[in-house]
């Protein structure tokens, strides 16, 4: 950063020490204001948040992560509420994240604005952040990791990602948690063509939600389904058989035993290995994704600034040209670009 200090009193930001003191102390205003600044597209402020991340990096590892995900309507922030009560009750602090993919009918987000998980957001144990707007995925998910590392700094020990199942969002989801919980409703009838299979077969545990009143029998039913279905896949690297299990967050039953779940797989995993294992393929994958995403970035930026590309762009878009080569043609002369600029 060229004048960090002029910058940062401009924006009203303490310095990168003091910033990274309050959030180890836990104070949520400036974890929140570290976050923000994560999910700006402005450089400076991105400069700022990766400083920071990188002050902070021997304060974070300590949580467990927890994906969460299911459609729209299977009781997602509901689950969470109990969970998390009890979480709380029992010591921990709580951070709820969310990867929330844009409905591409609507434009708008899919997990919604209504005000959501009301109880915890009023407990000064939990922390809720809603879904950075205005980024492509592969945006949201680099967001989302950094989110859980300052959010471990603050000292929360427990994590949840919540994402919706109907699409790429979960894939992510799994790619930066330790544990992956898929909520299904009991009765759908077509579960397995509703969830794609290989989201059943990424999950930890399978939980059959709003197993309560008349859905009782019904859950016991799919219980066993899934139970069937998932015996036919093959033994997983890590030693884990996933579990299938009921629960139902308006009467709480099954919501401390998931818990229990968590934790045996917790003690399971870190005793052979895959745990830390699983967390440092993570690793690799995130290191990757930001290469693709800063390469894209650049590219995207080249395209929007070279008369040539934009031209070449066009013959592609008109048919006259095989969009594979015009791809090829702006690329290498994006290439170029960059070899004039250094020489
Ligand atoms: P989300 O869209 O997945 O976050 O779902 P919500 O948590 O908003 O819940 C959707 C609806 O399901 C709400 O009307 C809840 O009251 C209801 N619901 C949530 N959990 C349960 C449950 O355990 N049992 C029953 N019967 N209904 C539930």
């Amino acid at each position: 950063m060229k004048n960090p200090g002029i910058k940062r009193k401009a924006w009203n930001i303490p310095d990168i020490p003091e910033m990274a003191q309050a959030i180890r102390a836990g104070n949520i205003p400036y974890l929140s204001k570290a976050i923000t600044l994560t999910e700006s597209t402005r450089p400076e402020h991105r400069m700022y948040a990766e400083e920071l991340i990188q002050t902070l990096m021997p304060f974070t590892g300590n949580s467990i992560r927890i994906g969460i995900t299911g459609i729209p309507g299977v009781g997602k922030s509901t689950f969470i509420e109990s969970l998390g009560k009890h979480l709380i009750l029992a010591g921990h602090r709580l951070a709820v994240l969310a990867v929330d993919p844009s409905s591409p009918l609507s434009g708008g987000s899919i997990l919604g604005d209504k005000t959501r998980m009301e109880q915890l957001s009023r407990n000064p144990n939990a922390y809720i952040r809603p879904t950075p707007a205005g980024h492509a995925l592969g945006g949201v998910a680099a967001r989302t990791r950094e989110s859980v590392l300052l959010c471990e700094a603050a000292g929360f020990s427990v994590i949840f990602i919540e994402t919706v199942g109907v699409g790429q969002s979960e894939v992510m989801v799994r790619e930066m948690t330790d544990f992956f919980l898929l909520m299904m409703l009991p009765g759908a009838g077509d579960e397995l063509q509703g969830i794609k299979k290989g989201i059943v077969e990424m999950a930890d545990l399978i939980v059959i939600h709003k197993a309560d009143g008349e859905m009782k029998t019904k859950a016991k039913r799919a219980q066993v389904d899934y139970l069937q279905a998932l015996h036919f896949m093959p033994p997983r690297s890590d030693a884990w058989v996933p579990e299938v299990c009921l629960a139902s967050s308006l009467s709480g039953e099954g919501i401390q035993a998931i818990w229990e779940i968590i934790l045996r797989f917790k003690g399971h995993s870190t005793q052979n290995g895959s745990f830390q294992n699983r967390r440092h393929i993570q690793s690799g994958q995130w290191f990757h994704h930001s290469l693709e995403l800063l390469l894209q970035n650049q590219l995207n930026q080249y395209l929007h600034t070279s008369g040539s590309a934009q031209l070449i762009q066009k013959q592609a878009l008109a048919g006259e040209m095989n969009p594979l080569l015009a791809a090829r043609k702006i690329f290498s002369e994006w290439l170029l670009s960059n070899q004039s600029h250094l020489s």
